[in-house]
């Protein structure tokens, strides 16, 4: 038996090489794209120019714009590296959009001081809430296991000292406890380094991350037990000033229509070339908008079942979850403890991590 797990991790450990050398022509384009897409973003302004000039175009570079870029994605996805250029894009086309909004929309007259001061601070605020994100996922590291354990044993000190038979009873429960515990905290075989229940090892980042969700790619980091509620955060954010922004312009450019209705009928939009611009901007922004609002839906459900990314994606292969609301999210049933504790539990996260960061330094 031996032999045929040693067998599996080493499958296991071949297969993103196996993977990778499989195409050698695409991944040496895919290296290519990497260096030269970053100044290729100086397109984006050219191209959504010309998207502007005619209906027919808009919709021709509007629905080949996101192929590409989603290509893209899955490509690199596939070979599991850093990269720097979806955050880039992200940076660049929110710069890119307010550029446009203080250039051509705000000379118009119909956007007031205090519409303009919330766009700003929701821009300010998105910014600062991506840096919040980025600065760590909470890397699993040897010390919290020593932590745990020195945890366990303190627990298991105080128990011994109580004395007569109710510390025999609970010293027994404890044990038990302990060696449920210790059953959860498991191995990686490529940090070899003991992580804590729920922890994942991310092959794009090349370590193990507590309570890992997933690792995006548009902030070229992972999400994890650290920064995962900043996340919810910035993408919250995010859609709030990217959902009053495209209101905004559409309500200067076409004053006559309802907002939803003057996304597909806006008559005479493209007889002016600024307004035809700010109109395929709308376009662009409402695009990335609705893949982002899709992303937050289905963040918000999985915290509403306890689900990280990762146990849904595992749940799936390995067939032990339940979809649910139109496989939307994969209920395991693991650690759901009903819906308002859950969002407690989600909320509270990071101060267990920070009580047993103090707890170690209290004992070291
Ligand atoms: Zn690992
Ligand atoms: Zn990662």
């Amino acid at each position: 038996q031996g032999k045929s797990n040693s067998h599996f991790v080493h499958w296991l450990k071949n297969t993103p090489s196996k993977g990778g050398s499989q195409s050698p022509v695409l991944g040496a384009l895919i290296d290519h794209l990497q260096i030269s897409m970053i100044p290729a973003l100086v397109l984006l302004p050219l191209l959504l120019r010309v998207a502007a000039l005619h209906c027919l175009l808009g919709i021709i570079i509007l629905t080949a714009l996101p192929s590409l870029v989603l290509w893209y994605y899955y490509a690199t996805h596939k070979k599991k590296r850093r990269t720097l250029f979806f955050l880039t894009l992200a940076l660049y086309s929110l710069a890119y959009m307010y550029y446009l909004f203080i250039t051509e929309i705000l000379p118009r007259g119909d956007v007031s001081q205090l519409q303009l001061c919330t766009v700003t601070s929701g821009m300010i605020f998105t910014i600062i809430s991506l840096i919040n994100t980025k600065r760590s996922p909470g890397f699993v590291t040897s010390s919290l296991y020593e932590a745990h354990t020195l945890k366990q044993e303190a627990n298991k000190d105080t128990t011994h000292t109580n004395g007569s038979v109710q510390s025999a009873a609970s010293s027994s429960a404890t044990s038990t406890t302990k060696d449920s515990l210790k059953a959860k905290w498991s191995r990686c075989s490529v940090c070899k380094i003991i992580r804590p229940p729920r922890a994942g090892h991310c092959r794009t980042c090349g370590s193990c991350v507590q309570r890992l969700d997933h690792h995006c790619i548009w902030i070229n980091s992972c999400v994890g037990q650290a920064n995962h509620r900043s996340f919810l955060l910035t993408l919250f954010v995010f859609l709030l000033t990217s959902l009053y922004g495209i209101s905004l312009v559409l309500g200067s450019i076409c004053p006559r229509q309802y907002l939803v209705t003057a996304l597909f009928y806006c008559p005479g939009v493209y007889s002016q070339s600024s307004t035809a611009l700010c109109f395929t901007c709308a376009w662009y922004s409402s695009i990335v908008t609705g893949g982002l609002l899709y992303l937050l839906v289905v963040q918000v459900l999985n915290i509403s079942f306890n689900v990280t990314e990762r146990e849904a994606q595992l749940a799936l292969r390995n067939k032990t979850g339940q979809s649910r609301l139109w496989g939307l999210v994969v209920d395991t049933g693991e650690y759901s403890r009903g819906f308002c504790q859950n969002w407690v539990d989600f909320l509270t996260m990071a101060d267990v991590s920070a009580s047993s960061r103090s707890s170690l330094t209290d004992l070291v």
